[in-house]
């Protein structure tokens, strides 16, 4: 989009995302500057939901498509930007592997090894 304006109100609405430096598509010397916001995941399919029913016919089949799509695909969970998921053995601490925070994931580990150890010393 071309209108830095509009990007900024729609920034203030949606909220937590950037706006990209202003750019032009190579070899167009004419065209104006563009800007553009992207958002993905949950919150891009939050917002298509939002807006859908003030969008043409064209745009709300897309739309079907992508949650479509969205709703098929297998993949991990992950916290939308901002939010921050912690660990399940210590919510409250920085998250290391799916499961666990830096100190549990360390107690993991060196007991695992210590297992492995004893069993080969049998
Ligand atoms: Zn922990």
């Amino acid at each position: 989009m071309t209108d830095l304006d509009v990007l900024e109100k729609v920034k203030n609405i949606i909220g937590n995302v950037n706006i990209s430096k202003p750019y032009k598509p190579k070899g167009k010397e004419t065209y104006k500057q563009t800007y553009k916001i992207a958002i993905h995941g949950a919150k891009a399919i939050g917002w298509m939901q939002t807006i859908y029913l003030f969008l043409s016919e064209r745009r709300q089949q897309k739309i079907q498509e992508c949650i479509t799509s969205f709703k098929n695909k297998k993949r991990i969970p992950r916290p939308q930007r901002g939010d921050v998921w912690g660990p399940k053995c210590h919510p409250n601490r920085k998250r290391i592997t799916f499961d666990f925070c830096q100190s549990c994931y360390m107690k993991e580990y060196r007991k695992k090894k210590k297992n492995l150890l004893e069993a080969s010393l049998c």
